[in-house]
Order: C-alpha cells, then sequence, then structure tokens
C-alpha cells in the first residue's frame, strides 16, 4: 500500500448553505459543487486546496451516520482520507496486517471514487478513510 498524500479532510456540519460561504467566499477556496452521495445518506460540499480538498458532509437521513456523529460529538473534523492508488490492494493490506476496518471491500464515494474506512480503534480514534480516484 502506497499513500502518498492526503485526499481530504471530511468535515460533518448541520447545514451546508449556512456553511459553503465561510470556506468559498471567506476562505477563498475552489469550490467544486455539491453532490449527494446516497451510500452515506450525505449531501457534500467539495473544495479544492491544492492536491486536497475539504469535504463538508450534510446528513440528508436521520439514520445517516453524520447525523449520528453530529448529535454525539456536534459539527468538526468526522475524517482524514489518505489517497491511495488502488483500494482493494489497501484493504487487503491493512486487513491482513490486523488492522480494524469497518468496510471489508471498498464502497461508492463522492466524484466517483472507491473509498473504505478504518475503525478508529485502530487509528487513535481517528476515522479514517482510504480513497482511490
Ligand atoms: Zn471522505
Amino acid at each position: 500500500m502506497k499513500i502518498s498524500r492526503i485526499d481530504h479532510i471530511g468535515i460533518a456540519v448541520e447545514n451546508l448553505e449556512k456553511t459553503v460561504p465561510f470556506y468559498r467566499d471567506v476562505l477563498g477556496l475552489a469550490f467544486l459543487g455539491f453532490e449527494d452521495v446516497p451510500d452515506q445518506k450525505v449531501r457534500v460540499a467539495m473544495f479544492a486546496v491544492g492536491e486536497a480538498r475539504i469535504e463538508l458532509l450534510e446528513p440528508t437521513s436521520q439514520d445517516s451516520p453524520i447525523a449520528g456523529f453530529l448529535q454525539s460529538r456536534g459539527q468538526g473534523i468526522h475524517h482524514i482520507a489518505y489517497s491511495v492508488p488502488d483500494a482493494d490492494e489497501a484493504v487487503k493490506t491493512l486487513t491482513e496486517a490486523g488492522v480494524d476496518m469497518i468496510d471489508a471491500v471498498p464502497r461508492p464515494g463522492a466524484g466517483g471514487s472507491r473509498i473504505a474506512f478504518i475503525h478508529p480503534r485502530a487509528s487513535g480514534r481517528v476515522l479514517t478513510e482510504i480513497c482511490q480516484h
């Protein structure tokens, strides 16, 4: 498994419309657009920062994992995603190393990516995503 950069940082927010202006207009980040990710029951707003991105996540359903996160921890950093060339190979390597995975196989993420989450207990309580484009 080869990780060469941070792909994006996921931030859980209550309301995208209220939060986007700060990142787009105040920080001046390049706004890449909105996207629904039904698999995670979220609506995403994506921004570019050099090669990395900021991913704002708003729940679209009460049973979204982001809704649960907002209820228990409030708005804030939700996960860090690392870019990998091959998500299947990364999941296999991590699983063979005994790492607790939330996703045993990669699933669809924003922007046509393939993603898998590592369980926070394996990573110092930071939800960690691997992401292949
Ligand atoms: Zn993500």
